[in-house]
């Protein structure tokens, strides 16, 4: 049995899945950011404007997507000061780009920046109020709204939010995680969260992994605290055309990068599970791994200087899922998603 898991034949476009502009606290105008992003090999952004949903489809071209979407965000209602309090931040990022639903909408609260001078947001003035509640259950309800109003959600860097394993194991439903943000490791957090994301897959969590930028653009591009560029996502589709690339992401067919601001992490070429093995090519990289839930782990290691640029795995077959993690020789990364056999052998 064969099953293609990045698939050589298609394009894989690069993504910043997480992106604030003038609309909300980010720096740059929306039109800044395509021109910014595109001159460094991106097709796609999100704009993720904290709280309010504002249309982009007049930037959508034929070398350019612009995701319609929005982040969402809760936090405790008592805490002694606003850095010890927990929070929770969600994306919302619409499948189908005629969608214009804001979720979780609040006349009063949650509105950050300067959306409220943005002519989408009179739009929603007068809908009714949603309280949003930091818990379980109140998360959950956020992102299940999510899903039923046609939106792929993401949960964004735990690190940063000061949630842990007690709150994000209560949290279902939601497509992604966010296992790299790159403007938290830049501003000094670790928010590079395999080990997160892991025990989410363990917990019997099918989601997904996505490295994003979570830029807000205070410094230049040219400035080692730039928040740019570090974390992506490469998303695979026959053609750059909206819903594609909103159906790609739906079905898991991409995997995300960590580099930084100047330099681009390993790419991976193709992944083939066939027969109990799994065929990895990436470019030149230091050491390739494959992982598991079970005790069982592997990796191909660079020798003498030398770049590995492909390895075979034998899967686990008694493992639930695998995923594999490609490292260069600067320590930049790429990882795949997590496929679980079940779902390779039902296909
Ligand atoms: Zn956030
Ligand atoms: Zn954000």
């Amino acid at each position: 049995m064969k099953k293609i898991l990045i698939d050589e034949n298609i394009k894989y476009y690069r993504a910043n899945l997480h992106c604030h502009s003038t609309i909300s606290d980010g720096k740059k105008t929306v039109e800044e950011l395509k021109r910014d992003y595109m001159a460094r090999g991106y097709s796609i952004i999100a704009f993720t404007d904290h709280d309010i949903y504002v249309n982009h489809d007049n930037l959508t071209d034929e070398s350019f997507v612009a995701l319609n979407s929005y982040e969402l965000d809760v936090s405790e209602a008592e805490a002694p000061e606003r850095e010890a309090k927990k929070t929770c931040h969600l994306c919302y990022i619409a499948l189908d780009k005629e969608n214009d639903i804001s979720l979780c909408f609040n006349n009063e609260k949650y509105i950050w920046g300067n959306a409220e001078s943005f002519k989408d947001f009179q739009h929603y003035i007068g809908t009714p109020d949603y309280e949003r509640v930091y818990s379980a259950e109140g998360i959950n309800d956020m992102i299940r709204l999510g899903i039923e109003n046609g939106f792929y959600v993401t949960y964004n860097h735990p690190i940063w939010s000061c949630e842990s394993f007690p709150q994000f194991s209560e949290y279902s439903g939601m497509n992604a995680m966010e296992i790299v943000n790159y403007s938290s490791i830049v501003s000094g957090w670790d928010d590079d969260n395999s080990h997160f994301y892991e025990e989410m897959l363990n917990l019997g969590n099918s989601v997904h992994c996505i490295a994003t930028d979570d830029n807000h653009n205070r410094h230049d591009d040219d400035n080692p605290m730039c928040d740019s560029y570090g974390g992506y996502t490469m998303i695979g589709a026959e053609k750059l055309e909206y819903s594609l690339i909103t159906k790609s992401l739906v079905e898991g067919n991409f995997y995300c990068c960590v580099g930084d601001y100047k330099n681009d992490a390993p790419e991976i070429k193709s992944l083939v599970y066939e027969d109990g093995k799994v065929y990895i090519r990436t470019s030149d990289a230091r050491k390739i791994t494959i992982k598991h839930n079970t005790r069982c782990a592997r990796s191909r290691n660079a020798e003498n200087g030398k770049t590995v640029n492909d390895a075979v795995f034998e899967v686990d077959e008694n493992a639930k899922w695998f995923r594999l993690t490609v490292i260069d020789e600067k320590g930049y990364k790429a990882y795949t998603n997590a496929y679980f056999l079940d779902d390779i052998r039902s296909k």
